[in-house]
């Protein structure tokens, strides 16, 4: 467990003329870096920071995002990072439950906030672009001056971030992490992947676990980082082959949107060391097709938020593995149970659960929550439910089926929407689709499918129905599909089921 306040300062010592983070606008070397967090940790416990105390950020990434990340926990204090795509609603939910008295915001979402009739609580606003009528800019904030004073090293348990969940339920659930946890997952098995010539670029937002995933590893290694604050593909190949990248971080969709760009073949991405992908379901064929085209390794993460990296796949050294998320990593036990909480043997489907030394602390504010995850064996160890359900293949290889509340139950029997995906994808004329359980009287539960047309091919919906269902097991058939132009998805890249859910009981009653 190392020392996260001083690792800034440390590079910006070492190495202070090397480019620290590039956002396109601007670049920032380690030297510039260091001595910008320096004075707005100064700023910071000047207006009042304490120790562990949440700093809240919201807006677009880029470098004064990163800045102020940096800044909190130079300080001592613990980053909450904020959810771009929340509504004015629960972001002042998530303001409270953070306890922050700083929030380094944006124009564009400081005027959707302000004119929200929410109460935003009294948080001092920092402006990360532009200043506002009464917020200062960030470069006007920083008026104190001198020398960070010595703030006692941060303990293991302390916190370091919080992410919010979501939040469907109304409810944001924040998601602690500790510094130890932090250097974990960022420098213990990584060492061998990232050094100071690493050079990350990142298209996902600062506030998602996944982008942290590679952003902390890149920084505690003293190499660069190219922050983009939205993925587009054509960009995102210029910038890559102008700075030759050496890692990224990419979710399925983003990978997909690459393959299809007609440019890709004529970029040289032959920098390209170690490329990431986690977050969602990434489909064997696409996987084996970066493989063909993109240079460099695919590494597969499979976690979540709470439970920071559990498997790993190297899908170039498991070319006949590519179905699945690859083997816990080491210091990760992983076991798959049933209903009654019985350990399955290989090859079951369950319920999937876990026990790692990168678990979070905890939600903040929410214990009984946090007791919901949990689970103990029979000897009463304490195991953490991953809310996923998957299958331990006989060389411990994991394959994901699906997430345990999209689990549809019809009839008594079990439907894994994935499975009726898979199909659904593969038929003619169909770019995309997603299958979601509608409530319904006779079966309790009943699955409807989403269908994206691909461009040009205009869908036939009952014939393509009559073939899905030709395919499918009697319990598993369709009861309808529906065409839609585009399926909604987080930003990052996550299908929104829930949205889905809702525009069937919509249009249902
Ligand atoms: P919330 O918990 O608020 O509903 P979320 O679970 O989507 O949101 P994350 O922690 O970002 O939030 O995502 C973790 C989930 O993403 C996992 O539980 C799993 O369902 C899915 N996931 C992550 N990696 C993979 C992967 N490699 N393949 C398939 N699914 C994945
Ligand atoms: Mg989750």
């Amino acid at each position: 467990f190392g020392n996260w306040p001083g690792i800034v300062a440390e590079w910006g010592k070492q190495r202070p003329d090397a480019l620290a983070l590039d956002d396109g606008e601007t670049q920032i070397s380690w030297g510039e870096l260091s001595a910008r967090i320096d004075r707005m940790a100064v700023q910071l416990l000047d207006d009042g920071l304490q120790r562990g105390q949440a700093v809240a950020i919201l807006g677009i990434t880029g470098i004064p995002y990163a800045l102020a990340y940096l800044a909190a926990i130079r300080a001592g204090g613990c980053a909450a990072p904020l959810t771009t795509s929340a509504t004015p609603r629960q972001l002042a939910n998530m303001l409270a439950d953070s306890g922050a008295i700083h929030l380094f915001i944006d124009s564009e979402k400081r005027s959707e906030l302000l004119t929200s009739e929410v109460d935003l609580g009294s948080a001092q606003h920092i402006m990360l672009d532009s200043a506002g009528t009464d917020a200062p800019a960030l470069g006007e904030w920083m008026a104190a001056q001198g020398a960070v004073p010595d703030i006692a090293p941060p303990l293991p348990g302390d916190a370091f971030n919080i992410i919010y969940s979501s939040g469907t339920t109304g409810t944001p659930k924040g998601i602690v992490h500790s510094h130890g946890m932090r250097w974990r997952q960022s420098v213990t098995g990584f060492q061998a992947i990232y050094s100071e010539n690493a050079r990350s670029i990142l298209s996902t937002p600062l506030y998602s676990n996944t982008t942290l995933a590679v952003f902390l590893p890149t920084i505690v290694h003293g190499g660069m980082a190219r922050l983009m604050g939205k993925f587009d593909a054509g960009q995102w190949l210029d910038a890559a082959q102008q700075m030759r990248a050496t890692h990224t971080m990419l979710v399925p969709v983003q990978y997909q949107r690459l393959m299809n760009d007609p440019g890709f073949d004529a970029h040289d991405l032959s920098s390209m060391q170690i490329k990431f992908c986690t977050s969602a379901p990434f489909s064997a064929e696409l996987k084996a097709e970066v493989l063909r085209r993109f240079p460099g390794g695919l590494v597969e993460i499979y976690g979540m938020t709470e439970g920071g990296v559990v498997c790993m796949l190297q899908a170039h050294n498991f070319p006949d593995k590519l179905h699945t998320v690859g083997q816990p990593v080491k210091g990760h036990d992983l076991k798959v149970i049933d209903e009654e909480g019985n350990e399955l043997p290989p090859g079951s489907k369950g319920e999937m659960v876990g026990r790692s030394p990168t678990m979070m602390s905890g939600y903040k504010n929410q214990p009984d929550k946090t007791r919901d995850m949990e689970w103990r064996d029979a000897d009463g160890n304490l195991w953490f439910k991953m809310g996923d359900i998957g299958i331990v293949d006989e060389d411990g290889f994991v394959q994901i089926v699906g997430r345990a509340k999209d689990m549809i139950i019809s009839g008594g029997f079990n439907i894994y929407p994935k499975d009726l995906e898979e199909i659904l994808m593969q038929q003619p004329g169909v770019a995309d689709a997603a299958v979601v359980g509608m409530s319904s009287e006779r079966w309790g539960e009943t699955p409807v499918g989403f269908v994206v047309a691909a461009p040009g091919a205009p869908l036939d919906l009952d014939a393509l129905l009559a073939n899905v269902n030709a395919e499918l097991g009697k319990t598993q058939r369709l009861s309808a599909l529906h065409p839609i132009d585009e399926l909604p998805r987080s930003h990052i890249g996550k299908v929104l089921k829930t949205d889905l859910r809702a525009m069937l009981a919509q249009t249902a009653g």
